[in-house]
């Protein structure tokens, strides 16, 4: 049946007689049939891949590819008028996750998937997701969002369970959503819910009783953890999460015919970060009541979970109060307790104990002594966590720790977002790079080919006009699409360092009105949500949003230099953005971001990285050589050594350097203040002048010589060019699929 014939079945009219409504919802059946029809992988061992977060994005698109429909749907709903990307406008993005490491979770699923393998996703199913953010005042607001709507492609399934906290029970229901792969075979993404959760509890904004615990558990992704009580509900949460995700999979290793002590045979557990750590307690707990002694027990679960580290931020690394766990989950206090004791009187060592000396418990050190293995995102920060966060781990375990540099899935960031690019590329080296992402490497023979230059730069040309017609019908920004395109989107962190992006424009602010053009005008852009509770990153915001309506209301300067603020940086505006962008702005302070992934989507769609040695840009640089990216700033080792020391102070900075004292001072001056808010503003600038934390004005010089190297580089076309197309060949290592490959080979050892 095709999707036309669908429609008709279903609403007894074709295509062009239905409502937008109408056809999105007959394309979501018409789509979850088929994924129905796709085999899962049925081999013994599974892989359940528990995360808190899966950032999946809209999905119609997506699976449509996937399944090997696109081409036929395009068409029929071309042939009554209409597009399917009108169509998509009335999805809504789920949110179900804060920013890189929840998108690498659904990238994961989608290689999962494609690669055939028996895995499948677990997480919760948060009703109203991460905030929505809206501009009012130049400053963030929170707004709820919810994205489950009537037809969704969630699967209601009768699977429940019943959960038990400290002195109360919940019933949880598991709903399905499928995970169709490229080509192959589809897997599941199991999200859990409690049937009492309550919408009405929210208040103003986001606000909510946090202590209602059955009413709220699935209500919110991270509720502000600012308070106490916020950060217990988080630990409801996450045993909410596990406990369904433990008893799921005992039950399925159980109907495979698992006596329990061979768990490890049909089970391999991926923990993806620290917040689904509880597992293993419960895992634990759960074969106890299953007959085992606690000691068979926790050689078990040793056998069956591997922990992936995301961050070196200490802040980061939970540690939950003891008498957090008394409360929410007193049935694991013995437990861990036993964890502990184990690990002393084998270690001695307070460093690695799972108790410290706040009475604490460490998730990640739960992970690391009672798994098979610990990974790091990429291969500088595998290095940093041997070396130095999780050196005295690695003394004590150093087979188990290993490295699985980031991927992404090019179904959704090359195929789907840019099929202008995906067909250029097919046309050169015909359809392999699809499914083998490393012939793109045949890319390469093409880089003196004047024509294909040529295309490519056409094709960026059209995708800033794409960018341009969409930030208009969406967020009525104009945007000269004639300008260079310099983007900056990932959450707001201060090592991240939006700020120093910032004072840079700054800077280019006073050249321009010195009278010191720039070539071609530039537009900056920014997208990224601060955490509610993170004031610093609220008040960059502000800046931003602030410089941006004094920028564009300066008639000298604003010909030749724009900044855009997009509203509610999501995976839908990254789809618009990232085939748009000229430069890739990866700029966190060398040695904290664990990998990045948006720097993977940029240099596949033809950016070209401007970048600090941090994350995964050490091997993006490595692969394109050094003559097609622009890195700048300080190594990781020298920021290492220069934190041991603690011997940074930034006033000296700002007082040595002109430059850096005008734009730092331009946060506090009467023209900021006029369209801004003193109280912010000033704590931003006492912050970046007596504390600098992320370092920022030491690499402000190397970072505003290389930035405006970068811009006039851009200004020789053919030479640009030929550095995107680089970067396209070499995007290849930066497959999820390639990623999954490694996870499969030599951690989860699944049968294909
Ligand atoms: C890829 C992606 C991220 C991660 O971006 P980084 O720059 O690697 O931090 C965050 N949010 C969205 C919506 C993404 O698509």
């Amino acid at each position: 049946m095709t999707a036309n014939e669908y429609v008709k079945s279903r609403f007894g009219r074709y295509m062009d007689e239905c409502t937008n409504e109408e056809i999105y919802t007959a394309l979501l059946e018409y789509v979850k049939e088929q994924a129905k029809g796709k085999e899962s992988n049925q081999g013994k061992k599974k892989l359940y891949y528990i995360s808190a977060e899966f950032l999946i994005g809209k999905l119609l698109s997506n699976n449509l590819i996937n399944l090997g429909l696109y081409e036929e749907v395009s068409q029929e709903l071309e042939k009554c008028g209409k597009s399917l990307a009108e169509i998509e406008e009335i999805e809504l993005e789920p949110s179900l996750g804060n920013g890189g490491l929840g998108r690498l979770a659904a990238c994961f699923l989608d290689s999962i998937a494609t690669l055939g393998l028996n895995g499948d996703g677990v997480g919760l199913n948060y009703h109203l997701g991460l905030f929505r953010q809206v501009f009012e005042n130049n400053l963030q607001k929170e707004e709820p969002n919810p994205w489950i709507t009537p037809q969704s492609w969630l699967t209601k399934t009768d699977k429940t369970y019943k959960i038990h906290f400290g002195g109360f029970a919940v019933q949880s229901r598991m709903y399905d959503i499928d995970v169709a792969g490229y080509d192959n075979r589809t897997t599941k993404l199991h999200l859990f819910d409690v049937e009492s959760v309550d919408e009405s509890l929210v208040q103003d904004g986001i606000y909510f009783d946090k202590s209602q615990y059955a009413k709220n558990l699935t209500l919110f992704l991270y509720p502000d953890d600012s308070d106490e009580s916020g950060r217990l509900l988080r630990v409801y949460q996450q045993y909410f999460m596990v406990s369904n995700a433990a008893r799921l999979i005992l039950d399925e290793c159980a109907q495979k015919g698992s006596n329990m002590y061979d768990l490890a045979d049909y089970a391999v557990i991926q923990i993806n970060d620290t917040h689904p750590t509880m597992v293993i307690p419960e895992l634990i707990r759960l074969l106890m009541e299953r007959g085992l002694v606690m000691d068979e027990a926790i050689e078990v679960v040793s056998k069956t979970c591997a922990y992936t580290n995301h961050t070196i931020l200490a802040e980061a690394l939970e540690k939950w109060p003891m008498h957090f766990m008394q409360q929410a989950v007193p049935h694991l206090v013995p437990i861990i307790y036993e964890l502990n004791n184990k690990v002393n009187k084998k270690f001695n060592d307070p460093s690695v104990a799972i108790i410290n000396g706040d009475n604490c418990v460490c998730m990640a050190h739960i992970d690391i002594h009672y798994g098979i293995s610990v990974n790091g995102v990429a291969a500088l920060h595998t290095d940093i966590l041997k070396d130095t966060e999780l050196h005295n781990f690695y003394k004590l375990y150093p087979e188990k720790f290993n490295n699985k540099t980031n991927g992404i899935t090019f179904r959704r960031w090359l195929l789907y977002c840019n099929p202008q690019l995906t067909s250029l590329i097919e046309e050169l080296i015909g359809p392999g790079f699809k499914k083998d992402a490393m012939e793109l490497e045949k890319l390469a023979d093409f880089v003196n080919d004047d024509a294909v230059l040529e295309k490519l730069l056409a094709i960026k040309e059209a995708r800033k006009i794409v960018l341009r017609d969409f930030l208009k019908h969406t967020q009525n920004i104009d945007i000269n699409a004639d300008s260079v395109f310099d983007i900056q989107v990932k959450r707001l962190h201060e090592y991240k360092r939006q700020q120093m992006n910032t004072l840079y424009v700054i800077h280019k602010y006073f050249e321009i009105r010195a009278g010191k053009k720039p070539q071609r005008p530039i537009t900056v852009f920014f997208g990224a949500k601060a955490a509610p509770a993170y004031t610093i990153a609220k008040d960059i915001i502000h800046l931003i949003l602030c410089l941006s309506e004094i920028i564009n209301n300066d008639p000298q300067v604003s010909p030749y230099l724009k900044v855009v603020m997009v509203e509610n940086y999501n995976v839908t505006l990254a789809e618009k953005l990232i085939p748009a962008c000229d430069i890739s702005e990866q700029i966190s302070l060398a040695s904290k971001e664990a990998s990045g992934t948006s720097n993977m989507k940029f240099m596949l769609n033809g950016a070209v990285t401007l970048g600090t040695k941090d994350g995964a840009n050490v091997e993006i640089a490595e692969l394109v050589g050094e003559d097609n990216i622009f890195t700048f700033g300080e190594e990781s080792q020298t920021v290492i050594d220069r934190y041991a020391r603690a011997d940074y102070v930034s006033r000296e900075y700002y007082e040595n350097d002109e430059d850096i004292k005008k734009a730092v001072d331009f946060i506090v001056s009467d023209e900021m203040k006029a369209v801004g808010c003193a109280e912010n503003l000033e704590r931003l600038y006492n912050e970046l002048l007596n504390k600098d934390w992320f370092m920022t004005f030491p690499d402000f010089r190397d970072y505003v010589k290389t930035r405006d190297e970068a811009l006039a580089a851009y200004e020789d076309r053919k030479a640009w060019a030929k550095m995107m197309l680089v970067n396209i060949s070499k995007a290849g290592f930066f497959s999820a699929d390639r990623t999954i490959e490694q996870y499969n080979d030599e951690i989860w050892k699944l049968e294909k």
